[in-house]
């Protein structure tokens, strides 16, 4: 799903596109409609998965719709300081064509820090991110104003709850507003989460990210090509391998049908599937493919999740997929049961950026192959995954509080 489709505020838009992300990962998919519906959300999701710009942007999105600059539109309580850096940054670059105003409050940092705290605590600033303790030793002062407050986010709430934050995080919850939004992020849901949600949170809506990892069996390469070279390479890929039964999985049913008939055109035997086939016809492809009398398939996504051949040996990503979910379903069609797979992913230029962020949720660098000298020169792997922009010409006119401290 493309970031497009959620109805965001285009100076939101723009921070997005400049922090280089193009499509939502599962948990954003997920968290943002139902955030952007005013629920309450309880979310099981690591880190590495998006979670943080899964509730930050609908946030953001809402207060620049609807936020007095004279409260706080959100607090975000984490358990460490790194963590609450690190959101700040998210922050930053997501927010950085709007006037939303931030600020980090943690422990450990000096006695000018704690004036701006206290200065945004009192007088409002759109996000708070704070950890347990530094939180406590404002509101011991008196002056914590918390009456504009739309949402409470209490983030790795697991993590807090292991390091004996309960206490505090009661405390500070007690004096909010009722009518605020909850949203709580926590790898693990044991019994004391539960017990923290029912506490806190009104009718959850109730979401779990469950990331898999592709089988440790499957060996997974990338070439990283230009998109002329695809199919060239494509086919000795498939001339060097040997298999029982190989799938070449495209994105588009057009290029499916394309490059099952250049396949054809050079000497293989090969069958394509895709949504324009009939029930039938697609269970015939399929029969002469379990069997053997087809090697060779060339299909669309919707062969990527469900189907159980035991002798699919190679895996051939002709595009890459979507999000993780999709690559890790299209690679785990190989090396089931007890035999051993391997899954290649033809990484063109403009795919860069979602391989890499493929790689980020896998949690795993895949190995870069070398592309055969007779294809010449090959693009250099140079994913801007991580890096923000802010080269553009910033819009924001006005820009107060996130803090300096990195
Ligand atoms: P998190 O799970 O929130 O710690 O995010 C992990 C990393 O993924 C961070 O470096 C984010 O900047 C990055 N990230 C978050 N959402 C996306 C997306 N939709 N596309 C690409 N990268 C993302």
């Amino acid at each position: 799903m493309q970031f497009k489709e959620f109805d965001f505020h285009p100076a939101l838009l723009e921070g997005i596109e400049a922090s280089n992300y193009e499509t939502a990962t599962p948990i954003q998919e997920k968290v943002i409609p139902p955030i952007m519906a005013g629920k309450d959300v309880i979310a099981s999701a690591q880190t590495g998965t998006g979670k943080t710009a899964a509730f930050l942007l609908p946030i953001m999105n809402r207060l620049l719709q609807n936020h007095s600059e004279n409260t706080v539109g959100a607090l975000i309580v984490v358990p460490t300081r790194e963590l609450a850096i690190q959101i700040s940054q998210h922050i930053e670059g997501l927010s950085y064509f709007t006037h939303l105003s931030s600020i980090a409050i943690y422990g450990g940092s000096g006695g000018d820090n704690f004036i701006a705290e206290k200065k945004a605590l009192q007088m409002g600033a759109d996000i708070i991110v704070c950890t347990p303790g530094r939180m406590i030793a404002h509101m011991n002062m008196g002056y914590v104003n918390m009456k504009g407050l739309q949402f409470l986010v209490l983030d790795e709430a697991d993590r807090m709850l292991d390091m004996g934050f309960v206490n505090d995080i009661l405390r500070i919850i007690k004096p909010l507003p009722a009518n605020r939004q909850n949203l709580l992020f926590s790898a693990t849901m044991p019994e004391k989460i539960r017990q923290l949600a029912r506490q806190t949170l009104k009718d959850p809506v109730e979401i779990n990210i469950a990331i898999s990892k592709p089988p440790e069996k499957v060996t997974q390469k990338a070439f990283i090509v230009y998109e002329a070279q695809k199919n060239g390479l494509l086919k000795l890929l498939l001339k060097q391998s040997v298999y029982k039964n190989a799938l070449v999985f495209c994105s588009k049913k057009q290029t499916v049908k394309q490059i099952r008939k250049e396949l054809k055109q050079e000497g293989f035997t090969v069958e394509e599937i895709h949504s324009d086939l009939e029930q039938a016809q697609r269970e015939d492809v399929l029969r002469a493919f379990t069997s053997g009398r087809v090697p060779l398939l060339v299909a669309t996504d919707i062969l990527s999740r469900g189907i159980d051949i035991d002798t699919i040996d190679l895996v051939l990503n002709y595009d890459v997929p979507a999000d993780g979910e999709d690559y890790v379903h299209r690679i785990g069609r190989t090396a089931r049961a007890e035999a051993d797979g391997s899954a290649f992913t033809l990484v063109g230029e403009k795919e860069q950026n979602r391989f890499a962020s493929i790689e980020l949720l896998i949690g795993k660098e895949v190995e870069k192959a070398e592309v055969p000298k007779e294809f010449g020169e090959t693009p250099s792997y140079k994913p801007k995954l991580r890096s923000v922009n802010h080269n553009k010409n910033p819009k924001r006119k006005f820009y107060r509080g996130t803090p300096k401290r990195r």
